[in-house]
């Protein structure tokens, strides 16, 4: 049964074959949940991202790429790029939903059966919350409709707040095909 689980807590903790970093254009590590995975990872993190970086120069806005997640109970981590906030009409949207498809794309070509997202944007890029849970929730319920190998998405919120927007959210948009936990 395809699964979506709502946690509140800390993604560096999370067993599952990929946990996705919000993570910036450069690669090179940052604040907020960035980094925790490269302080809890270790240094082969960012090894990994400074070969992708040699290679084609950093992650655009909405792309994902992959790498080891080190020291983490995680088997891999999927560095994606949420938009930063600016007016709402710059994209933002389209992007961040571009963020979330993409991850999951990578997630599935790769036979992974489990993913841990944390709430892309949400923090120091200030996509407003209850948007970026709608885009989230909605991006992920279409995938898990359609996808073979990727079959548990965990959404992991930090914040109380996310957590509360999260509940609400995923208890209004039930279905008999994908179960939720957690709520
Ligand atoms: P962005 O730059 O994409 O906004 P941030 O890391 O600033 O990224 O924030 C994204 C979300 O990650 C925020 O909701 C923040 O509360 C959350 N966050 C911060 N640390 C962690 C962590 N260790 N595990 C899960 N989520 C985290």
């Amino acid at each position: 049964m395809k699964t979506i689980h709502l946690i509140q807590g800390d993604i560096t903790t999370q067993k599952v074959d990929a946990i996705v970093n919000a993570a910036n254009t450069s690669l090179l590590g940052g604040g907020g949940v960035d980094g925790a995975i490269h302080r809890k990872g270790g240094a082969e993190i960012l090894e990994q991202c400074q070969e992708i970086r040699a290679k084609q120069g950093g992650c655009s806005v909405g792309e994902a790429v992959m790498t080891t997640a080190g020291q983490l109970p995680a088997e891999y981590v999927i560095h994606t790029v949420g938009p930063i906030w600016q007016d709402g009409q710059a994209h933002e949207e389209n992007l961040l939903k571009n963020a979330y498809q993409n991850s999951l794309k990578l997630a599935e070509q790769q036979h992974f059966n489990s993913i841990a997202f944390p709430n892309i944007s949400t923090g120091v890029y200030r996509f407003p919350k209850v948007q970026a849970a709608a885009i989230a929730v909605e991006t992920v319920r279409d995938f898990l409709k359609q996808s073979t190998h990727t079959q548990e998405i965990y959404f992991v919120c930090f914040d109380k707040e996310n957590f509360q927007i999260y509940q609400h959210l995923l208890e209004q948009t039930q279905s008999h095909d994908i179960q939720v936990l957690g709520l």
